[in-house]
């Protein structure tokens, strides 16, 4: 079975807007957080580089002081001319006590080594003992290089001098050398005069030699100077970390390093904010989910504010445009037709106004659910338009669409139920079949509301296709207006109103029906069937009514009728000053409004509408008899004629029609002269065409009698004449034949007359 397209495109889209949102909330999250921590590492990597910088300056200017020291404590101790003096003479007390473990314990050195000018040792001093001088062999490999250096800058120094002392003052030679595989400053120094006194000639200097180890006591008191955390020295082979200062010789090459545990802030710092960022971050994650959580409903709910209909729980009229749309492009594609029904409940307005707007909602509830059974036994989709107005969309299946349509009228059938009490209700449809037509959605609209409208007029609670014929029925109604309006515009030209006696049963003129004739432009008489109903659609029924009073009230004073009816369209009378403008009219023609008869027609009651009521009671108490028009065709509700005041029923010519036909017709016909006569209402038959007829209703109780058998409708000149002749012998017995009665009169005159007679009678029958 084919499918209605399922939600509209635009509903689903407004659901999906949260999964969109989440979508890109986690994108523009991922990418922030994934830009900060990118933004923190670097700032952190930052922090601890400048850090570490500074820790490595501090850490080579511990070592630079270290060395320094040693150069310094050297210094005090070989610019000494008793120094020189005791190293000329071989004093080893004297050496012992100056360069021996006082060097150690107060200077911190681990060896000390004096060398004669042959450089050979003299003097040992290691670990804070005096050693035998030929100590020194044990570390003359290391050393020898150094001394050397040291010579070769002398002799150039002091190349030429007597006294060398102020030429190598200044000199000396430091480097690091590994000592037993610890890193070790090894300084040398020459042993000079600290004065005038002593002279040295170049190349008879002693040398002394300083030993310090830069060992973990040394890397401790840098560490604690400095505040490095964990300070040590490391050979120089197993440090390729990042975190050291080198110890290097002289030629660049490192020996050993400096390290320490790097203090890094930046790292300490996102290590201290890192679980209240996480936190942070995850209750923002729980935000951004319950806001999500609650959007997701908020967009369901959007969607069906947006589309659905609050009172019916039916998709409005959004939903059911697009759904519409949607099928009418496809089948614009060939790709499945549907029909299109626009349903609206009858008499709306009056449920709302008697009941009141809740019933009335109530009304619109209930009827919702009826027609949704309908729609839903047949995969349609039911949407509610708006007020009382439906929407029904069915795509093509075996069921025809007029059978749907049937349904939905009879949906309405049985009593609803609401506050307690029964409520008849209807409605009206109006189809439009989307096969080999003009497939767009809104001329399937409109031509479904031209049907609908089709329906409305002719009766309500029912149903109408648009056809071919219906449309040309409508350019046919169209093209009536125009003549109709170009007649009411040249001096109601081609308009006539035409007059037919009624008679009581001893066959005496008492008075006459008003009825309007029309020649249009091309010379065709066009029944008042036809055009009335134009008229009234068409706004045009007011005018016309005015042009039949005026005509009809310009006769009364001419002539003797005691009195014309004049037939008064539902619409006329709700005009807010109906009754005014009559009473008006009437003044203005002198004339008394026992005069005047005016016919209404039961749809004019049941309207209800607050103006023809009150017309319809201003005219009564002026006066004016009301005649209650075609009585028998619609609800018969005698109600009315006691709450409104109207005296007077013309039972429908249908029913005098078949009089004699059937006992059952008989007995309807004489319950309602009956009824009405025991309310003391005057009871007029219309259509009667013979003699049985006549004598048949006479009999029943019938009061007045209109019809082809007394006469056909007359144009005024000869209505003049009928009405004097009257009146005439009024003064005498009344006497049947002094009017026109007899068959062969009516239809003498008939014939002769040219804008009536058998045209109506044939016309009549088949316009009826
Ligand atoms: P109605 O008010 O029921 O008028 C009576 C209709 O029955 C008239 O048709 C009349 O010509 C026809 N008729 C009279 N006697 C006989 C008869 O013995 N046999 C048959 N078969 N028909 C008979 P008509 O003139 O065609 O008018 C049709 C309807 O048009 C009227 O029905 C009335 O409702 C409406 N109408 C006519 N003139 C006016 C008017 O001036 N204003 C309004 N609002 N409606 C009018
Ligand atoms: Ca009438
Ligand atoms: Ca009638």
């Amino acid at each position: 079975m084919p499918r209605l397209p399922p939600l509209p495109a635009a509903e689903r889209l407004v659901r999906a807007l949260p999964n969109r949102l989440a979508l890109l909330i986690a994108l523009i999250s991922f990418g922030c957080i994934g830009t900060f921590w990118a933004f923190a590492l670097f700032v952190v990597e930052n922090i601890d580089r400048q850090a570490f910088e500074r820790q490595a300056a501090f850490a080579a200017q511990g070592l630079q002081e270290n060395r320094d020291a040693v150069i310094k404590g050297q210094e005090g101790s070989t610019v000494w001319s008793d120094a020189v003096r005791a190293v000329r003479q071989g004093d080893m007390p004297w050496l012992e006590e100056n360069f021996g473990p006082w060097m150690y314990s107060y200077l911190g050195f681990d060896g000390s080594f004096i060398l004669d000018a042959d450089d050979r040792p003299v003097f040992a001093m290691f670990g804070g003992l005096t050693r035998p001088a030929s100590t020194y062999g044990l570390y003359a490999d290391v050393i020898s290089p150094i001394v050397d250096g040291l010579r070769s800058r002398m002799t150039r120094a002091s190349e030429g001098l007597d006294d060398s002392t102020g030429a190598v003052a200044d000199l000396g030679f430091t480097d690091y050398r590994l000592v037993g595989g610890v890193p070790t400053i090894i300084s040398a120094k020459p042993i000079i005069p600290s004065g005038d006194d002593l002279q040295q000639r170049p190349g008879t200097e002693f040398i002394h030699i300083a030993l310090k180890r830069v060992d973990a006591a040394t890397a401790n008191r840098i560490g604690v100077q400095y505040g490095l955390e964990k300070a040590a020295v490391v050979p120089s082979t197993r440090n390729e970390r990042p975190t050291a200062v080198p110890i290097s010789r002289e030629n660049g090459d490192p020996i050993g390093f400096l390290v320490w545990k790097p203090y890094q802030p930046g790292t300490a710092l996102l290590q201290r904010l890192g679980p209240p960022l996480l936190l942070v971050l995850v209750l923002g994650g729980l935000t951004v989910i319950v806001l999500l959580q609650h959007s997701r409903r908020s967009a369901k709910e959007l969607a069906r504010l947006a589309f659905k209909d609050q009172a019916t729980g039916l998709p409005n009229r959004t939903a059911f445009g697009m759904i519409l749309e949607d099928l009418s492009k496809k089948a614009s594609h060939g790709e499945g037709e549907f029909a299109l029904f626009l349903v609206d409940i009858d008499r709306f307005k009056n449920v709302n106004d008697t009941l009141g707007h809740p019933a009335g909602d109530e009304l619109v509830r209930q009827t919702a659910e009826r027609l949704n059974e309908v729609a839903v036994s047949h995969s349609c989709e039911l949407a509610r338009l708006g007020g009382d107005e439906f929407g029904l969309l069915c795509p093509a299946q075996t069921d025809d669409p007029a059978q749907i349509a049937e349904l939905l009228v009879a949906a309405m059938r049985s009593p609803f139920v609401i506050d307690g009490q029964q409520v008849f209700s209807s409605v009206s449809v109006g189809v439009r079949d989307s096969r080999g037509k003009d497939k767009s959605a809104s001329a399937m609209l409109r031509e479904a509301d031209i049907a609908l409208y089709e329906a409305k007029a002719r009766g309500r609670s029912q149903y109408r296709l648009f056809t071919d014929e219906l449309q040309s029925a409508i350019a046919q109604r169209s093209a009536i207006e125009a003549e109709l309006r170009a007649s009411l515009a040249s001096a109601a030209s081609g308009l006539e109103v035409v007059y037919q006696p009624i008679v009581d049963g001893s066959r005496q003129l008492v008075g006459a029906e008003a009825l309007l004739r029309w020649k249009n432009s091309s010379g065709s008489h066009v029944p008042p069937s036809i055009f009335i109903p134009v008229a009234e659609e068409r706004g045009l029924i007011s005018e016309l009514g005015n042009f039949v009073l005026d005509q009809v009230c310009a006769l009364l004073v001419r002539s003797d009728f005691p009195w014309i009816a004049v037939n008064v369209s539902p619409i006329q009378l709700r005009a807010p000053d109906f009754a005014e403008a009559i009473e008006k009219r009437l003044a203005g023609f002198g004339l008394l409004p026992e005069r005047l008869q005016l016919e209404i027609t039961e749809t004019t009651l049941i309207d209800d509408d607050e103006n023809s009521r009150r017309a319809i009671r201003a005219l009564v108490n002026f006066g004016v008899v009301l005649a209650l028009d075609d009585f028998g065709t619609g609800y018969s509700s005698l109600t009315y004629l006691k709450k409104y005041g109207i005296s007077k029923i013309k039972i429908d010519r249908s029913f005098v029609e078949s009089l004699g036909a059937n006992d059952e017709n008989d007995a309807i016909v004489s319950a309602m002269v009956l009824l009405a006569r025991s309310l003391n209402k005057t009871v007029t038959a219309e259509g009667v065409e013979t003699e049985q007829q006549f004598s048949r209703l006479v009999a029943i109780g019938c009061d007045q009698i209109q019809g082809y058998f007394i006469s056909s409708p007359q144009p005024a000149e000869a209505a003049l004449r009928f009405s004097t002749q009257t009146v005439d012998d009024m003064g005498g017995a009344a006497q049947p034949d002094n009017i026109p009665l007899v068959e062969g009169k009516a239809a003498a005159l008939t014939s002769d007359a040219p804008v009536d007679g058998s045209r109506s009678l044939a016309g009549g029958a088949r316009y009826r």
